[in-house]
């Protein structure tokens, strides 16, 4: 059967203690026992639908957490202040010192500065890889590899992950495979292609109004637990919990979540076409030329499209910046970091998201200078966006 990861939010029976329709907004970050004995249990994690302290858990932070996993068919979700929070805690809370991680080399930056640069002070190794190259991948394993880490769709260079072929690598070697789906949520449900755990930043397409910075950890039930478990759970000792306020306004925003990414991915499509048709060396997914379409074809839930990000090489950072700038003039959108929002956003990746990888392995990886990361808006007329690149493009000789 279809699965139809909207419908299973939708069905969701979340009401507030009177009967709102929204459910009730947390306001404390401790809770009352009428016996001492509740306590304790609690403490233990014996109880259920018992609170405790709001950095363990909230119930305005369940609810999200029970959508997303709704959302993800996974048993079980945290929710955490930042997409950087449920990365770093899911990888320490899987691995220790001596362990191994093997990752793919193009992810977001902050993932790539963590693993390169704030690991090696826990003597945990990690192996950068072409993730493409299931070969490369399976040639990585070492007794001790831990995980496989990558993107569903890879920052910024839109590799797709063939997730469930590193799902077996990862299994055949006793390691978990951890997906990040930040940039296509209903797109693709890595759980059900075989991923262990999924991690978000909610900051960008599932809250969509870039009015803050949030994340999620999707797992077992048994994931979760030990993520929060009281002495010895990464989560819980780190502490980065997110604030219920807004906890509870991304919940309503989740719901209109199928909506965006289809008007999204409409939009994407439409200039994908036009602008590589036009004589642009671009990439996206939808693309027949881009080389993991048909994998990104068969991985993906019907419906939701190709997502929300295409690359655009404009060669050099100078005649990038040039382009960007006439783009914003123009209203096509902002020139700002970030995704998922409802206006266009673009940047140069090379010196913004990803100036945190050094400019040899940029090179290596395939990440021009001039690579301009877009994250098409809703607009309700996208032509408009189009043909002011079109003529700021013929302005600045990158088409004739
Ligand atoms: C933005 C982003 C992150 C980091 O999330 P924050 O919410 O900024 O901490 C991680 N992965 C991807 C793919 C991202 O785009």
């Amino acid at each position: 059967m279809k699965f139809d990861p909207a419908s299973n939010i939708q069905h969701l029976k979340q009401f507030g203690e009177f009967g709102d329709v929204n459910p009730s907004i947390t306001d404390s970050s401790t809770y009352t026992f009428l016996k001492a004995g509740d306590m304790e249990e609690t403490f233990l994690g014996h109880t259920e639908g018992c609170f405790l302290y709001s950095r363990h858990w909230n119930p305005t932070n369940k609810y999200l957490a029970d959508a997303l996993a709704a959302m993800e068919d996974t048993e079980s979700a945290w929710i955490t202040a930042s997409g950087m929070a449920a990365i770093t805690c899911s990888l320490l809370q899987i691995c220790s010192a001596g362990d191994h991680i093997i990752t793919s080399v193009t992810t977001y930056g902050g993932t790539y500065a963590f693993l390169k640069n704030y690991l090696p002070k826990f003597n945990i190794e990690v192996s950068f890889v072409d993730i493409a190259n299931l070969k490369q991948v399976e040639n990585a394993i070492k007794p001790n590899t831990k995980v496989i880490y990558t993107e569903s769709v890879t920052n910024p260079l839109l590799q797709v992950s063939d997730i469930p072929e590193l799902a077996k690598i990862a299994h055949r070697n006793n390691a978990l495979l951890m997906v990040d789906n930040t940039f296509t949520p209903m797109i693709m449900s890595p759980a059900r292609l075989g991923a262990d755990i999924v991690v978000y930043s909610m900051t960008k397409f599932i809250n969509g109004k870039n009015d803050c910075v949030a994340g999620a950890i999707c797992g077992s039930r048994q994931f979760i637990d030990d993520l929060s478990n009281v002495n010895n759970g990464t989560a819980m000792l780190l502490g980065p919990v997110l604030d219920p306020l807004r906890s509870s306004s991304i919940l309503k925003n989740l719901h209109t979540l199928h909506l965006r990414i289809r008007q999204h991915s409409k939009n994407a499509m439409f200039l994908a076409q036009e602008l590589s048709q036009a004589g642009l060396k671009l990439s996206y997914p939808g693309l027949e030329n881009h080389p993991q379409h048909e994998l990104h074809k068969s991985l993906m839930n019907e419906e939701y499209g190709f997502g929300g990000m295409l690359a655009i090489d404009f060669g050099t950072v100078a005649k990038a910046n040039q382009v960007m700038q006439k783009m914003q003039l123009a209203d096509v959108g902002y020139l700002a970091v970030s995704l998922g929002y409802f206006k266009t956003l673009f940047s140069c990746s090379g010196k913004s998201t990803s100036s945190e990888i050094p400019d040899s392995v940029q090179q290596q990886m395939g990440l021009s200078q001039g690579l301009v990361r877009f994250s098409v808006g809703l607009d309700n007329d996208i032509s408009d966006g189009l043909n002011s690149i079109l003529r700021i493009c013929r302005e600045e000789g990158v088409i004739g």
